[in-house]
């Protein structure tokens, strides 16, 4: 009785493994098409002043308008992306797109703001990262000031000289260094002493029970002093109530960003709620 039950569950086990394997294959296929029928698109979510509420920036979030599947979020494909080397030009079309956008929302007559874009690990360590925004730059003749990054610990932390290159490179342009979600990976404190960064992004893991968990509050005090000893900026992500905002505010976050404010939107649908700090340049 037992072995059969053993034989059932391990019928079920391959099966849901096949039909796995399979969803990701099949994905894998509609993401090689994905591009060149503009499948992909960007959302963007702002940024807020903790103290103040004035918007500082915004974030670019790519999500996949499936054709069958409807809309499908970054986590269930750019994994995919990422193995199957599709990642460059999704990276490629992602810094494109936001240095257009960009350009979009200042022909418009907007003041400038800051957009940034998420940088994957394999995108950071292969490709020819600081080449492609300064191609794109050029074409857009947007300022580099305008455009940052967020790039994860994991990404970030390879002790590869040619990386802190890239990174030296990108910072000299004027480009926004950020390490995104920090805390949950690897990181190291020498690292965080020698590169050019800008911001610390405190991971929403420790955000979602600041309220009430001393341990995640411990945390998050220490990397706002240490980020702003080391001269960087921090800003909390996964803001969803007044009492996280209230404890960030207390601490000196400098910027937040969550649900709480607003969530990722279209481009065109985050010009109206932007509207009153997107103002019209004199
Ligand atoms: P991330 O860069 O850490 O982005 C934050 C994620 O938290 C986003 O999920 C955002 O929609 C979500 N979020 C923001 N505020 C709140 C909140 O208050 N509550 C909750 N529950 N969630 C909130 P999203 O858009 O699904 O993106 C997930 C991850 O996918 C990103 O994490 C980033 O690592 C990656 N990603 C997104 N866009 C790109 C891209 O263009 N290129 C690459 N390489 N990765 C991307
Ligand atoms: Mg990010
Ligand atoms: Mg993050
Ligand atoms: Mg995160």
């Amino acid at each position: 009785h037992t072995k059969s039950k053993g034989i059932n569950n391990y019928l079920f086990y391959a099966k849901s493994m096949h039909s796995a394997v399979l969803e990701i294959l099949t994905l894998e296929n509609d993401l090689h098409r994905a591009l060149e029928r503009n499948e992909l698109v960007l959302y963007y979510q702002p940024k807020v002043n903790a103290a103040t509420r004035i918007i500082t920036g915004m974030e670019a979030l790519i999500r996949w308008n499936h054709p069958e599947k409807g809309l499908i979020p970054p986590m269930q494909f750019i994994p995919i992306a990422e193995t199957s080397g599709l990642i460059m030009p999704i990276g490629e079309f992602v810094i494109r797109t936001v240095c257009r956008q960009i350009q979009t929302w200042q022909k418009a007559g907007y003041k400038p703001i800051n957009v940034a874009l998420n940088v994957s690990t394999h995108q950071f360590k292969k490709q020819d990262l600081a080449g492609i925004i300064k191609a794109a730059l050029q074409d857009t003749m947007i300022s580099p000031n305008c455009l940052g990054l967020e790039i994860t610990e994991s990404a970030i932390m390879g002790n590869s000289e040619t990386e802190r290159q890239t990174l030296t490179e990108l910072n000299d342009l004027g480009i926004g260094l950020a390490i995104d979600d920090f805390g949950t990976g690897y990181s190291s404190l020498s690292y965080l002493k020698q590169l050019p960064l800008d911001y610390l992004k405190i991971d929403k893991s420790f955000i979602d029970d600041v309220v009430s968990d001393s341990r995640d509050q411990a945390i998050v005090r220490a990397t706002i002093v240490m980020a702003h000893g080391l001269n960087m900026k921090t800003i909390a992500e996964g803001v969803e109530t007044e009492a996280q905002l209230t404890f960030l505010q207390t601490h000196g976050c400098d910027e937040i960003q969550g649900y709480l404010f607003s969530r990722p939107l279209p481009a065109d649908q985050i010009q109206g709620i932007a509207q009153h700090t997107l103002r019209k340049g004199g």
